[in-house]
């Protein structure tokens, strides 16, 4: 009796611990269960600087996401972030200002005619300016009511993955409002990354 009633329970759990083994999604239970509390198209609640809790999740530096590719809980994430940011009429949008400390963010092609909203995954700053630039009027969805100029380098070269597990290398330049400010977005996101806000790095 014992044996196949454990032959039994083998069969019927087997797959489902070789399944979830094999899907590994790499977000741990916490950030499964909070990508996973809404559809695709619900928006997340994104956390704010004026609250103590958010503030730790906003200042803490994030980490890589080892599976990018076959991963569902990735592509339930990015397609939230998307519906968040577009639902606070954002430009950018970054792992940790949905409560996701992970290496991830969302940045518009403010430069290019169709303004493609670009995922970056793991991204690097690999080469950038000596010179700084003041860029004028930075803002933040995590930092209400509050617009300021800030330090940014002139010029950026990146990598980073996409959604298909693309690496991809670029180099970004534009600092000027309204539209050729990619490379501003792209450093607005990388920092929040980091656990750093527009705040840390004002000038006149
Ligand atoms: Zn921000």
């Amino acid at each position: 009796m014992r044996f196949p009633k454990f032959k039994i329970l083998l069969t019927v759990l087997l797959p489902f611990i070789l399944g979830t083994s094999c899907a590994t999604s790499n977000f741990n239970a916490a950030e499964r269960q909070l990508i996973t509390a809404g559809q695709k198209m619900d928006t997340f609640r994104v956390l704010s600087i004026a609250d103590k809790q958010d503030s730790i999740i906003l200042r803490k530096p994030s980490k890589d996401l080892k599976q990018i590719k076959d991963n569902k809980d990735l592509a339930q994430l990015l397609a939230r972030m998307k519906v968040t940011m577009d639902a606070e009429e954002g430009i950018g949008i970054a792992g940790p200002q949905v409560g996701i400390n992970r290496n991830i963010f969302l940045f518009t092609r403010i430069d290019e005619p169709q303004q493609k909203v670009q995922v970056a995954i793991n991204p690097r700053i690999t080469a950038h300016s000596d010179s700084l630039v003041c860029f004028e009027r930075d803002g933040c969805l995590s930092i209400p009511d509050i617009r300021g100029n800030s330090k940014r380098y002139a010029w950026i070269e990146v990598s980073y993955y996409d959604e298909n597990g693309i690496f991809i290398k670029e180099r970004f330049s534009g600092h000027k409002r309204p539209d050729n400010f990619t490379n501003i977005i792209f450093q607005h996101e990388y920092d929040h990354i980091n656990g750093v806000l527009f705040i840390d790095k004002l000038c006149d």
